[in-house]
Formats: structure tokens, C-alpha cells, sequence
């Protein structure tokens, strides 16, 4: 609540802010009889506050005064209103704002299938998207979205506590989004599914009562669909830090390794890119286009590296233009911008790709260039935002405010020579208004002249008041007030100007966005490290001498990354991983996928050369991290997202399994772990890495005919065992697990024992890992059940035509208590049987 300086805070809203934001917590008036509990920031500090409020979940109403205590007629308390809510999903100021990442409002509609509507105020951007319940997972994934507004019947799962207040579709929900954009239909914008209309509605509506009634400059919805990008479900983004590492931070994420983008939309444009990596080879291709050209045209490159160079946010500044809330840096921001985007344009003269969205109305940096004053001041009550001669009116205002300060210079002279007190000076005071200040020594000769009254006796002297100052008073603040006011509405009528090109202004915001992320490219590939990746509509995968971006940035400066192949052409597509714990495995594995989304997001790739085939799905299993807060076990979390990867992976996809079965005993771990192998090969048949410290696992290899065993080469040097990090074909002759134990340190006689336990269990256990029953027979692409079914086996030892009526109907029964699945009917039904 806006209380003159002051934003407080009273009730119980004022014990949860003062512990919140650590205040003081004090009292102010009472109600019934009770002290009324108050605490408050100052107005000027009110945004730090604000940011800190919003991050610890709150949301938080803000009630301005609607008039002027000034000049007021009548008593009682000021008009004041709710001018806006601020809640984690509708935010606009930068300092509540991470640069980097959109901030996401979500809305959710209907049950299955679900309409989805995204909307980010601060930039702008709105799309939607039907999806099945099953794949709500994924989404929230990809767009971590900072509030949620959805069913309650509807589980958000890790996401709950974004969830945002409990709202109802608005009634005639495609009507209502088409008026927001005036539009009479939705289908202007594209095929909107109703959940889909409906969620978008909904948005809108919460966005239109948080800003109390208006609504921010949006795009139009756009209906994203994802038909057109590689589907990577939750697990897979998590496990490959794509964007965010599993630890939550930005460090050693693969936008971290790959981004040279210069400004804030830039880098935003970026994590959408490896947030939905393309299908289309064309609309790849294009993206190549752009940074392989700019490779060649090193003046073009560094032209527009230089326009780029403090591109300030733009985006977020016309969020805060359209919702009124706009410092005078943010008109700034559109005049830099618009300037940025004509110095870009020049040095981009003869690209192969569509500038034209670069080009605004060249009226409106001419009107920023003659209206806004320089240097700018922070806030538009500080005055001086519009320059001197771009409003008449505004400057005959402040010549008057002004002259009249020329006057109080002149009036100072005056009174000190006519009371003859030479350092008497005149100071405008908060609460008396004009006064003259005078020391100690003068104050006794000042009472005598009846025409000046003492206002007030300070420590060193005095104040005094007189009837010329009081009027002069009047007469300078409404000066001030009237040029103030002027300038406000000259303010607004720029704002207007910019407001009227919004779109324009925001395409071009988003063509200098992709023009960084191309530039960003471009510095990738200029090394030669970073290859152009040849992106097919088939199933083709071969990267020579492909890298790791994070893991090699991390090993840069101490030993070298050592690069490896990947070849997984049709015949050979399932690759078989096996070595050692610390060989590098899970690095491979991971690097490959990698390879995929940078490919298809249009990037260069970390490789001599690479050919891939286009991914539709890419699924990554890997590590087993424990999600002991949701009280599933490592090998449940596991087995869960291993039965998705089976049940969706098809030809086009890419697989990664990375150990799985380590959280069960040995031969559990290695049986699932052969048959999830037997499953990917025969029957979703996508390429495949797959790694684990079984090495056993590799001398099933002949059984199937597409998959090539590989190992991590390792050597052994003095008893000790020397990593190559090299992948080569062939089986792990052995698992090493000792040696690396020796390697972390484990006491040397600890390890001797191990060596000693191993070399007997070795020698009892298997003649070869080869006898080990999973190899036994040949194994078809495709066993439906293999495991012994008693009801079939009953059944099939069943002769009716030689059973009495009365053995029949025991028979029945005995089968049906079979199919109920009781062990002890199991075992009388078989007897029941065989005897009948
Ligand atoms: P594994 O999965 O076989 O246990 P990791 O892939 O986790 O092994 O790799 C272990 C460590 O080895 C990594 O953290 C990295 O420091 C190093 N490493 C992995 N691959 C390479 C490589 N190709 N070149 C150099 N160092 C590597
Ligand atoms: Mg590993």
C-alpha cells in the first residue's frame, strides 16, 4: 500500500513480509482495540524488495495512491486502488528477471486431451500446443515454466509448487483470445485445438488481472505443435544438462559450452534452439546457411559483432512500455536497437538470408534522437527525459520554473542587503515551503521587522517566513508541477510512437536474436574444430573424430580430450560399450547425443565431420541418480524409464543406456540389461549406444546381427591400469574393477585380497562368461513371453473327452483359481489335472 515515501505493508501481511524480507516489524493505530502490526520499505528501494518477495514464492499486490495529497479538498484517507499483481509468471522488471531464460506462465486446459498456452510478458512471446496428459512430463520440462495455472484435479508432479492460484476457463474462449488480438476468429493465427483456444484464454485473463485490466504487448499465439522437433522427455534433459546441469546451475551445461551469443535475447534464442532441436533438414540447413556464410565473410562478421555490441534487451524493454511501466532507458533501449539493427543490416549487405525485418520506420529513431535528452536520467520523475526543443509547450513550462529560480537568486540579494545579514540564504523546506534561513547571530535582528515570522528555531539559527515568499511558493511549485506534468504526457506520447511499431520493433528484436545465435555459430566453426554437420531425412550416423563440448572444455589446460568415431550405419546400429569404470563410457554416450541435438538445432558440432540422419526421439538413460524424494528406489527409476524408452523408440530414434541394471544383484542387472539390449535391437530397432560394466554382455554379440561389441581401450603399465579413452571395437577382455579401486586409493592390501577373492571366483564360477545360459541358444529378434505360463501348461494337459462331468466342472475351478493366480491352487490344479 502506497503511503507517500512508503510502500507498508499491515496485518498479517506485514508479520509474513518483515520475517520475509528480515524489517522491522512495528505497530501503527489499532483496530478493536489491538495494535495494528505495519512495516514498510521506501518507495525508491520498493523493486530489491519486490525481487525478493517473488523468489521466496509470495505473490504481492501493489496499491498505489490514485490522487495527490497536494492541493486535496476534503479529509480522510487517499483514493487508492490495485494497479497490479505481480506473481512469478507475469514479471517485467529486469532486476526481478533472469537475462538468460524466459520467464514462462503456463496455463493448462482440459483433462485428454490438454490444451496448452505459454506466454512470456516480459518478451512477448505466446504459443500453444494440444498434447496428451502423458507428455505434460516433457513440456513442463522444456519450458520450465516459472507459474503454472492448471486443473486441480491435473498433477504437476516436480512442478506443483509453481502452481499458481485456481482459475476457470473464461467462457467463449476463442472469441475472447481473437478480441485480444483483434481478430474476430482464431483462425487468422493458425488451427487452435478448443483445449488448446482454451488454455490460451485463460492466460490472457490471469495476465489481464495482474495488470489490473491491461494487456501487455503480445505476439499472437502461435500454435507450436511439436510435429516439427525431437522429442526429449524429462529424464533425457535432465540427464544430458542441456540447458541446466543436474545440480541447478548454468556451469556445465552444453548452452554454457556452446554460447558466444553477446546480448540477453541472443542467448535466449539459443536454449529455445537446443530446447527443441528441428525435424526438417530444410529449415536446418537454413541455420547452417546463415553462420557458414558469415564464416566466409569475415568484414560481414565482425560488422555485425560490432552492432551487436550492447544491443541492451529490447524485448523486455517494450514489455515495460506496454504495460506502462517503462523507465526512460527503456526508450533508450528501442532508439540503440533501432540503430544496432541499421548498422547490422549494412554489414550484412548480400546475405544469402531474409534481412528485411531489420528495417523500422526510420521516423522513429529520428523522433527518439530529437526527444529523448542525453544523459538520460534513471526515472521519468527525476525530470529532464525529454531533450530542450522537441515540445514547445514543455519548454516555456520549464523556462518559467526556471525563471523563477532566477528570481530566489535575486530575492536572496535583496533581503541581505535590506535586513543587513550577508548570509542569509533562501531554502525551499518540505513541510514550510520558501524560507529564510538564518544563523544564530542574525536571528535576534530579524525579529524586529514585524513583516517576517519565525516558522521555526533550529540548533544554529532560524526559519522565517513572509508573505512574498509564500507567494513566490505557490508560484514556482506550480511552475515545477506544470512542467512536470507536460513532460509526462510528452512522455507518454513517445511511448505511444514506439508502442505503434511494437510489432516491428519486436521482429526485428528477435531477427538481431537469431543473427547473435548465427554469429555465436560462426565463432564455434572458426577454429576448425567445429564441423558443418551433413543433416539427412535417412537413418545414417557416422561422426569422425567426434568430442565432448562440456567435458573437454572442463579437461582444457591439463590433458587433451581424445576424440572418438561413431559410426552407427544401418547394420551395425546397436553399439555395445563395455570397459572399465572411468574409461569413458558414459562421456561417449553422452557426446553422441550431444551431436544430435547441436545437429539438428542447427549448430556446428564438435567433430572432424559428422553425417546424422534426423532424430525423431532421443532418449538418454543415464547414471543412476536416486530420487529418494519421491521414495523410488534407483533400480525403480531406472526400470520406469526404461519401459518408456521401449515403448516409444522407433527406427528414427537414438537410444543411450548407460548401465542399466546396476541398482539390482549381478545377475538380475545382467539379464534385464541383455534383454532391454535384445528389445532395442529386434524390435524398436533405433540406434543404439549402449554401455556397461558387464563385459560379459559383449559375448552375446554374435546372437544379434546388428549390434558391434566396442570397448574402452585400457592398458595396464606396472600393475597399474592407464585409461586411453579411446573406443575400439571388440569386447573388454576383463573388468579392471580392481585396478580402480587400486587407482582411488583403496589400501594396498585391501586390493591384494580383492585380486586374490577374484582369481578364485573366477576360477569356480564359469568355465567362460560365453556358458552363461543368456547365450545359450540363438536368440530370435522378438520373444512375445518366454517366461512358463502354469494356467497354458494346465490347460494343454486338459483331455475333455475323457473326464466325467463332475471332473470337468473340478477342472474349471481349478483353473480358474490358477488364473487368480493362488500358489496353493497352482499346485493342486496341477495334480487335479494330471490325474484327470
Ligand atoms: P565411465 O562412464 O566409463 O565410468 P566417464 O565417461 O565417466 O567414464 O569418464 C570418466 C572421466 O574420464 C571423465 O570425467 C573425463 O575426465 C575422462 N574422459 C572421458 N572421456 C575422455 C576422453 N575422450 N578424453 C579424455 N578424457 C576423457
Ligand atoms: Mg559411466
Amino acid at each position: 500500500m502506497r503511503m507517500g515515501d512508503f510502500y507498508e505493508l499491515f496485518f498479517a501481511d506485514a508479520e509474513v513480509a518483515a520475517s520475509a524480507l528480515d524489517i522491522v516489524l512495528t505497530h501503527r493505530g489499532e483496530h478493536g482495540g489491538v495494535p495494528i502490526p505495519m512495516c514498510g520499505v521506501p518507495v525508491h528501494a520498493a523493486e530489491a524488495y519486490l525481487a525478493r518477495l517473488i523468489r521466496r514464492g509470495y505473490r504481492v499486490a501493489v496499491a498505489e495512491q490514485m490522487e495527490a495529497a497536494r492541493g486535496r479538498v476534503g479529509k480522510g484517507p487517499l483514493k487508492r486502488a490495485v494497479v497490479r499483481l505481480v506473481t512469478p509468471g507475469t514479471l517485467t522488471e529486469d532486476s526481478l528477471l533472469e537475462a538468460h531464460r524466459p520467464n514462462l506462465l503456463l496455463a493448462l486446459a482440459g483433462t485428454n486431451p490438454l490444451g496448452a498456452a505459454w506466454l512470456d510478458v516480459s518478451t512477448g512471446l505466446f504459443e500453444t500446443q494440444a498434447l496428451l496428459p502423458a507428455d505434460l512430463p516433457a513440456l513442463l520440462g522444456r519450458l520450465e515454466p516459472a507459474e503454472i495455472l492448471a486443473p486441480a484435479s491435473l498433477a504437476l508432479g516436480d512442478w506443483q509448487d509453481r502452481r499458481g492460484p485456481a482459475m476457470g476457463v473464461p467462457p467463449d474462449a476463442e472469441r475472447r483470445v481473437a478480441a485480444a488480438f483483434g481478430a474476430a476468429s482464431l483462425d487468422a493465427f493458425g488451427t487452435f485445438s478448443p483445449m488448446e483456444a482454451a488454455a490460451a484464454a485463460l492466460a490472457l485473463e490471469y495476465v489481464r488481472t495482474t495488470q489490473a485490466g491491461t494487456l501487455p504487448r503480445l505476439s499472437r499465439p502461435q500454435p507450436a505443435g511439436t510435429s516439427g522437433q525431437m522429442l526429449l522427455d524429462a529424464a533425457t534433459r535432465t540427464s544430458l544438462e542441456i540447458t541446466r546441469a543436474r545440480d541447478g546451475s548454468a556451469a556445465t551445461t552444453l548452452l554454457a559450452a556452446v554460447g558466444r551469443t553477446v546480448t540477453a535475447a541472443g542467448a535466449r534464442t539459443l536454449a529455445a534452439w537446443l530446447g527443441g532441436p528441428l525435424l526438417d533438414p530444410g529449415a536446418i540447413a537454413a541455420r547452417q546457411d546463415g553462420w557458414s556464410w558469415m564464416l566466409l565473410q569475415s568484414d560481414a562478421l565482425a560488422g555485425l559483432r560490432a552492432a551487436l555490441r550492447g544491443v541492451p534487451d529490447v524485448q523486455r524493454a517494450l514489455g515495460r512500455l506496454s504495460v506502462g511501466r517503462a523507465a526512460p532507458r527503456d526508450l533508450l533501449a528501442v532508439a540503440q536497437t533501432l540503430a544496432a539493427a541499421r548498422a547490422a543490416a549494412a554489414a550484412l549487405l548480400g546475405a544469402p538470408f531474409d534481412v528485411a525485418a531489420l528495417e523500422v520506420d526510420p521516423a522513429l529513431a529520428e523522433l527518439l534522437a530529437r526527444a529523448l535528452a542525453d544523459p538520460l536520467p534513471a526515472r521519468i520523475d527525476d525530470g529532464g527525459v525529454i531533450a530542450a526543443g522537441y515540445d514547445g509547450e514543455l519548454d516555456a513550462e520549464r523556462r518559467l520554473r526556471d525563471d523563477s529560480r532566477r528570481v530566489i537568486a535575486g530575492l536572496t540579494l535583496d533581503y541581505a542587503q535590506r535586513y543587513g545579514v550577508a548570509s542569509l540564504k533562501i531554502k525551499h523546506h518540505a513541510q514550510l515551503g520558501y524560507v529564510i534561513e538564518a544563523p544564530a547571530v542574525a536571528v535576534e535582528k530579524l525579529r524586529t521587522h514585524p513583516e517576517l515570522t519565525l516558522r521555526q528555531g533550529m540548533a544554529n539559527g532560524a526559519r522565517f517566513g513572509n508573505a512574498e515568499l509564500a507567494e513566490l511558493d505557490r508560484r514556482i511549485s506550480e511552475a515545477a508541477d506544470r512542467a512536470a506534468a507536460r513532460e509526462r504526457l510528452v512522455f507518454a506520447t513517445v511511448v505511444q510512437a514506439v508502442l505503434a511499431q511494437a510489432e516491428a520493433l519486436g521482429a526485428c528484436a528477435a531477427a538481431l536474436a537469431r543473427l547473435d545465435v548465427l554469429q555465436s555459430c560462426a565463432r564455434l566453426a572458426e577454429g576448425g574444430r567445429w564441423c558443418r554437420p551433413h543433416v539427412t531425412e535417412d537413418d545414417a550416423w557416422v561422426v569422425r573424430a567426434g568430442r565432448h563440448p562440456v567435458v573437454e572444455g572442463a579437461l582444457a589446460g591439463t590433458g587433451s580430450f581424445v576424440p572418438n568415431d561413431c559410426d552407427l550405419s544401418a547394420d551395425r546400429r546397436v553399439l555395445l560399450l563395455t570397459g572399465p569404470n572411468m574409461a569413458g563410457k558414459s562421456t561417449f554416450l553422452r557426446q553422441t547425443a550431444l551431436h544430435a541435438i547441436l545437429a539438428q538445432a542447427g549448430l556446428p558440432v564438435p567433430a572432424e565431420s559428422a553425417r546424422i540422419g534426423i532424430v525423431d526421439r532421443l532418449f538418454s538413460r543415464v547414471g543412476a541418480a536416486d530420487d529418494l524424494a519421491r521414495g523410488r528406489s534407483t533400480f525403480m527409476v531406472e526400470m520406469t524409464e526404461t519401459a518408456a524408452i521401449l515403448h516409444q523408440a522407433g527406427p528414427r530414434s537414438l537410444v543411450i543406456v548407460d548401465e542399466i541394471g546396476r541398482g539390482t544383484s549381478t545377475l538380475d542387472g545382467l539379464a534385464i540389461a541383455w534383454a532391454v539390449l535384445e528389445a532395442l535391437h529386434g524390435q524398436a530397432r533405433c540406434r543404439t549406444l549402449f554401455a556397461t560394466h558387464f563385459h560379459e554382455l559383449a559375448q552375446g554379440a554374435a546372437q544379434l546381427p546388428r549390434l558391434r561389441p566396442h570397448t574402452m581401450r585400457v592398458k595396464e603399465w606396472r600393475g597399474a591400469v592407464v585409461f586411453l579413452h579411446e573406443v575400439a571395437e571388440g569386447a573388454a577382455g576383463r573388468s579392471w574393477g580392481v585396478h580402480v579401486a587400486q587407482l582411488a586409493g583403496v589400501p594396498a592390501a585391501t586390493v591384494r585380497r580383492a585380486a586374490s577373492l577374484l582369481a578364485a571366483l573366477e576360477k569356480t564360477r564359469h568355465g567362460s562368461p560365453a556358458d552363461l545360459p543368456l547365450f545359450a541358444g540363438p536368440v530370435p529378434d522378438f520373444v512375445p513371453d518366454a517366461l512358463p505360463d502354469p494356467l497354458r501348461a494346465a490347460m494343454d494337459a486338459v483331455d475333455p473327452d475323457r473326464m466325467t462331468p463332475r471332473e470337468a466342472m473340478d477342472t474349471l475351478y481349478r483353473l480358474k483359481a490358477l488364473a487368480a493366480g493362488s500358489a496353493d491352487a497352482v499346485t493342486a490344479g496341477e495334480h487335479g489335472v494330471a490325474s484327470a
